[in-house]
């Protein structure tokens, strides 16, 4: 249960989201994993690259289309570089664009385990400040993350938004608004 004061919450991704699409050798919409490995196809002077995603049942796979024949003088060495090499962050970068990947499949299962790590960062009284960062977002809910954060019901949060006890550094976030970008969450004690 945190306290009065200023904390800095790291929500750090522990898999990539999964993607919901149509097996052809399972014959039917199954989940794919992220296999975090580019494959490239050059013609001529034009480059493809796709992320390549893996069925969970068969290991058949499914390809996420990043770059279509885009002119090889228009890509970075260095965002080649990473592609040959199947770098990992670089392949959760892409692994996160569930909006983008969304378009192309059935759906994306953004359901995936997660840690918090929480810093204090000052003291403060009367009130609890979250800074609340995340790498890659996901789509988490805050009042999910918030109720783990303060062991607080959200149904209890619920009643605490509605007294105005909780306050969005973001202008029209609400509890049931999904973490995209760093925000900070305000709490003010009980009058
Ligand atoms: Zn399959």
């Amino acid at each position: 249960m945190l306290t009065s004061g200023i904390y800095l919450c790291e929500i750090i991704a522990e898999e990539t989201p999964r993607v919901l699409t149509h097996c052809r050798r399972c014959k039917k919409t199954t989940e794919f994993y992220c296999s975090e490995k580019f494959r490239m196809n050059a013609q001529q002077k034009h480059l493809d690259v796709w992320l390549i995603y893996r069925c969970s049942h068969c290991d058949s796979t499914w390809n996420y289309e990043i770059l279509s024949r885009v002119h090889a003088r228009l890509i970075d060495k260095e965002l080649h570089r990473k592609f040959e090499d199947n770098d990992r962050e670089t392949a959760w970068r892409y692994a996160f664009q569930t909006e983008q990947l969304r378009k192309g499949s059935s759906g994306v299962n953004t359901a995936i385990p997660y840690q918090l790590v929480v810093e204090r960062m000052e003291e403060c009284e009367g009130s609890l400040t979250l800074l609340l960062s995340t790498k890659y977002p996901f789509e988490l809910r805050l009042d999910k993350v918030l109720s783990e954060l303060l062991g607080l019901s959200r149904s209890k949060l619920e009643r605490m938004a509605e007294e105005g006890r909780i306050r969005f550094s973001l202008p029209g976030a609400t509890l049931r608004s999904k973490l995209k970008e760093d925000l900070q969450v305000t709490v003010l004690a009980a009058p």
